[in-house]
């Protein structure tokens, strides 16, 4: 009976982990191995490592973990967790399973991320992560001195352009067929974003004069423009299946509830990163620093849960 386990390797589990190793609490961590960033070349914005490869940060990260005797990694993809009666002294304790057998908990930390659902323009999933991309503060500067288009026609183009407006030589929302809100044309028009309506075909990478990597938005009427970045929004949903297994409640985001603490609305069960929000966040919060904050809480307040229960 492990004190925790983690479901999740990206960067909510893995300082996790290093939390409750911190204070000698036997954990394992188990990792399927696909994480949401896998397709950037790089990842920005995380103070420390801007500019880094995904792949170095958790793999420094795996080495911090690695210092602590009582933490245990597995790359193994998990398929059931339940929940079981734990030890005489405690409420109740879970169950989880893998292809390589059964690990049993008394406490459960979820850090299980989400997946892009990205918009079918053909294209766009073969540049993602590198022309094309869902947040501004991830990649955005790296477009900076082009034209940068916005695909679509939601909520999401008024933040997105007023964020690229200051980065970007031009902007060019290509709405792929749908009407703009007279709202949401105001604000285009205010800044300069041209505005083109016909239905985008597809979208090819495109190196650009200078050198710059982009795309070429290709519509259906046979003309194309030139980009140096391409804004996408992506919708997300869970990565795993655990918050329907153990019937825990979701915000109308799809992500899993919990409180300021991570608590989810099964005791036991913690939850931390961009799987789960916050009541106090209108959206679920997705960012490499945001969700290792999150581990962070989750794990301290897991580890205050223990203590609570007498162990
Ligand atoms: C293209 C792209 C680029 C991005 N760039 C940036 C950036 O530059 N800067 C930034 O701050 N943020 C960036 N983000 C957001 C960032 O990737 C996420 O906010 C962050 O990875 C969330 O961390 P997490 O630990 O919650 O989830 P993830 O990093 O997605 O990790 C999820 C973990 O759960 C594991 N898992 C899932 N299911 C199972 C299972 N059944 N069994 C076992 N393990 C399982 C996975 O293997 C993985 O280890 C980017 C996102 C995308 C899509």
């Amino acid at each position: 009976m492990h004190d925790a386990i983690v479901i999740g390797g990206g960067p909510a589990g893995l300082q996790a982990a290093l939390t409750l190793g911190r204070t000698h609490r036997d954990v394992l961590l188990l990792d399927a191995g696909r994480y949401r960033n896998d397709p950037a070349d790089a990842m920005h914005n995380v103070i420390g490592h801007d500019g880094d490869t995904p792949a170095a940060f958790r793999a420094a990260a795996r080495r911090d973990v690695a210092r602590y005797a009582t933490v245990t990694v597995r790359d193994v993809e998990v398929q059931k967790v339940r929940v079981v009666d734990a030890d005489a002294r405690d409420h109740q304790g879970f169950e989880v399973s893998t292809a390589d057998g059964t690990e049993s908990a008394r406490r459960l930390l979820l850090a299980t991320g989400v997946v892009d659902e990205l918009p079918p323009t053909p294209g766009v999933a073969e540049l993602f992560g590198t022309v094309a991309a869902h947040c501004p503060y991830c990649h955005g500067h790296e477009y900076a001195g082009t034209r940068v288009g916005i695909l679509g026609a939601g909520p999401h183009v008024g933040h997105t352009s007023g964020l690229m407006a200051r980065v970007a030589s031009s902007l060019t929302v290509f709405t792929d067929g749908a009407e703009l809100t007279e709202e949401l044309r105001a604000t285009l028009d205010v800044r300069r974003a041209d505005v083109v309506t016909e239905p985008v075909a597809r979208v090819e990478p495109r190196t650009l004069d200078g050198g710059h990597p982009g795309a070429r938005v290709v519509l259906d009427d046979g003309s194309a423009v030139e980009v140096g970045g391409l804004m996408v929004a992506p919708k997300q949903r869970q990565a795993a299946p655990f918050a329907e297994q153990l019937g825990l409640d979701l915000r109308d985001s799809g992500a899993v509830a919990i409180d300021a603490f991570g608590r989810t609305s099964l005791p036991g069960v913690f939850a931390a990163g961009d799987l789960a929000h916050s009541a106090d966040f209108p959206m679920a919060v997705s960012s490499v620093l945001a969700a290792a904050a999150a581990g962070q809480i989750a794990a301290a307040s897991l580890g205050a849960d223990l203590l609570a229960a007498g162990l």
